[in-house]
């Protein structure tokens, strides 16, 4: 059997489409357009590219983005007064800061001086801790941990009572998908470094999601036949025959995964489009609740 391949790319489109549509309407009813803030400290290159594409995206989306770049040896106070400043700015719906911040500044006390109604990112202890709990719902969920589930979801997915493995149990995926599947009924089993027979653990998955950070490790042998595979993970591989010398893959060795699941997302080209797109769809929500509707 060959798994059916989950397009990211194309959902990501969807999504994006849906929501440059939400946007016109709301400009149309109510003359008010969604603002996303960026706020990126220093010149990482990485962190440069991926508020470019944020900020392309809202363009795209018909959403108006201001961008605040400071410099590297910016204070913290720098940083939260910047932030305070947003927050209390009306054209201002979503905040965005650009992880990771240089080390001399705390990113939870960034994190937590975010307005949670422009919390877009849905990292604010607030939003997460509603995650968690039964009968509340975050104003925003997180983008990549809400983009996987759309990913299932709009695959025809079944989740409730659905046995599904995470590996992983970072703040910014594994635990938010964790509590995300839970919340749409699946039995839920969270691995991590010091799991025992990991392989034990994902082999009874109906939905399987690597969020690990290492290069193919979960292997054909490791998952049950017709599974949703969801590979989070971005890794470099040395090839040879790219100009750049590499090639990204995942955590799930996709040549021997594919020949088992029933369902895989490809590296590049499954999560990774999806998060920017849930993102826009916070940011409209974010101006939805500014508008009170
Ligand atoms: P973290 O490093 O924060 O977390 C990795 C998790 O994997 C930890 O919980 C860790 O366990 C667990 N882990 C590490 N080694 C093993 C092992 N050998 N066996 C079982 N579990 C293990 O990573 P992130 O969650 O931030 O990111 C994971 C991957 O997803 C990365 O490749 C990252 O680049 C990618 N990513 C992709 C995004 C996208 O948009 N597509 C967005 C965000 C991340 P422990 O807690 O015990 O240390």
């Amino acid at each position: 059997m060959t798994a059916n391949i989950i397009d990211g790319t194309r959902i990501a489109g969807e999504i994006r489409q849906e929501v440059g549509e939400a946007v016109a309407a709301m400009k149309a009813e109510h003359g008010y357009t969604p603002g996303l803030a960026t706020v990126l400290v220093g010149d990482n290159p990485a962190s440069a590219t991926y508020v470019r594409m944020k900020q392309k995206a809202c363009a795209e989306a018909g959403i108006r983005s201001i961008g605040h770049n400071i410099p590297a040896d910016s204070l913290e106070s720098e940083v939260l007064e910047l932030v305070s400043s947003l927050n209390a700015d009306p054209e201002v719906n979503g905040i965005l800061v650009q992880l990771p911040l240089p080390d001399h500044i705390d990113e939870e006390a960034v994190l937590n001086t975010i307005d949670l109604e422009k919390d877009v990112d849905g990292f604010h202890p607030v939003n997460i801790g509603r995650l968690a709990m039964k009968g509340r719902d975050p104003l925003f969920i997180p983008c990549t941990p809400h983009g996987i589930i759309e990913l299932l979801k709009r695959s025809g997915v079944q989740l409730s009572g659905a046995e599904a493995v995470i590996v992983g149990r970072s703040n910014i995926v594994g635990l938010p998908v964790a509590m995300l599947l839970q919340k749409d009924n699946a039995t839920v089993t969270i691995c991590h470094s010091r799991t025992r027979d990991l392989g034990g653990h994902t082999r009874r998955a109906d939905i399987l999601v690597a969020a690990i950070g290492r290069r193919e490790m979960i292997t054909g042998d490791m998952v049950k036949p017709g599974a949703a595979v969801i590979d989070v993970g971005i890794n470099q591989k040395e090839d040879p025959t790219k100009k750049r010398g590499y090639r990204l893959v995942g955590d799930v060795d996709y040549d021997s995964v594919k020949e088992v699941a029933g369902a895989i997302t490809p590296v590049p080209g499954g999560v990774g489009p999806m998060t920017i797109a849930m993102l826009l769809g916070n940011t409209y929500r974010a101006a939805e609740i500014a508008l009170g509707i």
